[in-house]
Order: structure tokens, then sequence, then C-alpha cells
């Protein structure tokens, strides 16, 4: 490869963005093709919390948490990113696996502090009803997707990328074991590696240059309030109803942080959790309706990321993920790290698509 390797990167949500960004940071010539504008799909639909929270094997925690710190340092490097580090209050399950959740990540290192029903009405005094026992993580957070994923796209520009949208891929070109290229409605394009971070798209492209992916695309709805005054001073999640307040005042809810099921009718989906949410607050009969969004939630077979390269395929590198806007600065930097200098860091190690060869 090239001193300064040509890459083209297939999608513009957070993960391509991210991957653009390290890779033009270290070097590379970069090209970023995007179907519709940049932004994304899930991305832009995304609830965008930022956590290393409960449910997940040590090794998942730990590229979570280094994200984490991913993202903290992309906050030196790139302005505009619209990050809060507000703190998460949780109580979304029984109290027992509350406790359990708690010991195991405070012994990973994570700053879990148990709440009472006085400490959760001091952290969020809005509630009507604040929980008899919650967790509060002071160091999560949330960013606001769409923007985070333009500044970085602003960013790998300054670098020296280029982006062009509205240039959908129709499918990879592999020629003798490598793929050389992408075709597009204006013709070929090729490069010395091509990077699909297409989020839902990823399966259909990867077929194409013979890598089976087994991808689930469900679609999570979630509700948005009109501006209001300021009611939350962090992530709340709850049982059926996670939320947060955005910049701008609007409560961003779904019935938890991946969007509800929107249903058959989806307007009507939205308009009862709107009055789950409206009762939620001391105040919440003031909330006016906004609208809903619906996204698509790239979810590779085991629920994990799948990063890196499919075996036997050269030129090729795969990187979709649910959570990926916790995951997209560790992604990014270990991605840009592998294609450039070929290093794969530790922390992808369980996360390869060579995981999937063989079962399916
Ligand atoms: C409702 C909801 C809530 C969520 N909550 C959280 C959360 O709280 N925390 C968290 O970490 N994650 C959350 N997620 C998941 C997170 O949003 C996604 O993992 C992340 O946005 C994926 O980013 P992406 O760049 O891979 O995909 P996308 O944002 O979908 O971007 C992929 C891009 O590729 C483009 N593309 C597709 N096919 C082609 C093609 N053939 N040619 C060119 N371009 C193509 C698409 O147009 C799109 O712009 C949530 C997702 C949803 C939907």
């Amino acid at each position: 490869m090239a001193d300064r390797p040509s890459v083209i990167v297939i999608g513009a949500g957070i993960i391509g963005a991210s991957i653009a960004y390290h890779l033009a940071k270290a070097g590379a010539r970069v090209t970023i093709l995007e179907a519709g504008e940049p932004g994304g799909v899930a991305t832009r639909n995304s609830w965008a919390w930022i956590n290393a929270s409960w449910g997940n094997p040590e090794t998942y925690f730990r590229l979570r948490i280094r994200s984490m710190a991913e993202w903290r340092r992309l906050e030196r490097e790139i302005p505009n990113l619209r990050l809060a580090w507000l703190g998460g209050l949780l109580w979304d399950i029984p109290p027992d696996e509350l406790e359990a959740y708690a010991k195991e990540h405070a012994t990973w290192g994570y700053g879990v502090r148990r709440a009472d029903r006085a400490e959760a009405a001091r952290i969020e005094p809005q509630l009507r009803n604040p929980p008899d026992f919650a967790l509060h993580v002071a160091e999560e957070g949330s960013v606001e997707p769409l923007a985070a994923a333009q500044a970085l796209l602003a960013a790998a520009q300054a670098q020296g990328a280029t982006v062009i949208a509205n240039r959908p891929v129709r499918q990879l070109l592999p020629r003798n074991g490598r793929v050389v290229g992408v075709e597009t409605g204006s013709g070929i394009l090729e490069a010395d590696e091509i990077v699909v971070a297409a989020g839902a798209g990823t399966a259909k492209l990867a077929a194409s240059a013979g890598y089976a992916l087994p991808l689930d695309t469900p679609p999570g709805l979630l509700i948005a309030s009109r501006p209001h005054p300021k009611l939350l001073n962090g992530l709340v999640m709850s049982p059926g109803l996670h939320v947060r307040q955005t910049p701008e005042g609007r409560l961003l809810a779904g019935a938890d942080f991946g969007g509800s099921d929107p249903g058959a009718d989806a307007t009507a989906t939205s308009l009862d959790l709107f009055e789950v949410m409206r009762g939620m607050f001391k105040d919440g009969t003031a909330l006016e309706y906004s609208h809903h969004t619906v996204g698509y939630r790239p979810m590779p077979g085991d629920g994990f990321p799948v990063v890196g390269r499919p075996p036997q395929i050269g030129g090729l590198y795969l990187a979709v993920m649910h959570s990926g806007i916790t995951l997209a600065p560790a992604v990014g930097l270990f991605a840009a790290e592998e294609i450039v200098s070929g290093t794969r860091d530790d922390l992808l190690k369980r996360y390869g698509p060579e995981r999937f060869v063989g079962s399916n």
C-alpha cells in the first residue's frame, strides 16, 4: 500500500465520519461516499446516550469505557461536537439486578453511585415519583448526534478528506480476492482500501464482495416535546421510559434508549408514550408534543460490533454496530490505525468479522 493510502469510506453517519476523520488525520487520502445527506440514518434518529452501562461482558465494557475517554479527547480536538456530560440516573431493571450491576461495574472501575429516594429527588427534583433505589453515574453523557457527525466530517475535510453526498454505492468491486473499488450511479471509483460504514446498508454491500453479515435493522421510535424550560439535570433511565433534555430544551424519549417499537400506528404509539412522559414530571401536563422519529438500528447477529477485515477478502474493512454513538471515537481511531499502520487494537479482538464465517 502507498505511504498515503487512498481510502473510500461508504457512509457518512457517526461511524463513517469518525473513521474518515481519524484516517485523514493519520495521513490517508479519504473520499466519503454518502447515499443521502451526510449525518447518517441511525445517527440522526438516535437517543445518543454515551455510556458503558449494564448488561455487558467485561470485554465490551472495556471497549465502551475507552470510547468514552476518546470522546473527551475529541472534545479537545474538534469544536461544536455538542457533548454534555450530565450524568445518568438509572433504575430500569429490578432492584436485585441493579445491585448486582452496581457491584460488578464498580469492581471494573465504573463510577456507579447508589441513590435512595431522597438522593434521586435531589439529582432530579422535577420527577413526580422518584425511585426508592437507583444508580447514578456522573461520567455518562450524551451528544447531539447529527451535529457531532457533521463536526467530524468538517474536521475530516479540514484534514483533506472529500465528502460526496447523494452518491449511493451500488456494489463493491472484487477482483482476484481483493476489493479494488466501488460502483456508483456515476461510474467506478478505485482505492487501496474500501471501508463500509453504511449502517443498515452494510450487509448488502458486504454481500457484493462475498461476505455474509448477519444484520438485523429493528426500528426505534423516539418522541420529542417542544422546547421547554429546564426539567432535567441529566439522563433518566426509568422502567418503560428513557428521557433526556436536549440543549434546545426538547424532552427526547423512547420506551428505552434504543427507541420503542413503532407498532402498526407510529403516531398513536408516540402519543401514548408522550402521556407516559407527561406523567413522569411534577408539571408534566405543561409539556407539548412536537414530533416523533423512527431510526433503523444496525444490529449485528450477536448484538456486538463488527469491526475489521473479513477473512480472505483484501482491501475491505467493515464497521457496523449498535451503540455506535458511544463507540464511534474508539472505532474510528482503531480502524484508522489498522488501515494505515496494520496494528489492530486488542480491544477489537472479539469483534472481527471472522466470527460469523461459517455460521450462516
Ligand atoms: C432510536 C435509536 C436510539 C439509539 N440510541 C443509542 C444510544 O443511546 N447510544 C448509542 O451509543 N447508540 C444508540 N443508537 C445506535 C446508534 O445510533 C447507531 O449505532 C449509530 O448511529 C450507527 O451509525 P452508523 O454511522 O453506522 O449508521 P448510520 O447513521 O445509519 O449511517 C450510515 C450511512 O450510510 C449511508 N449508506 C447506506 N448505504 C449506502 C450505500 N450503498 N452507499 C452510500 N451510502 C450508504 C446511509 O445513507 C447513512 O447515512 C440508537 C439508534 C436508534 C435508531
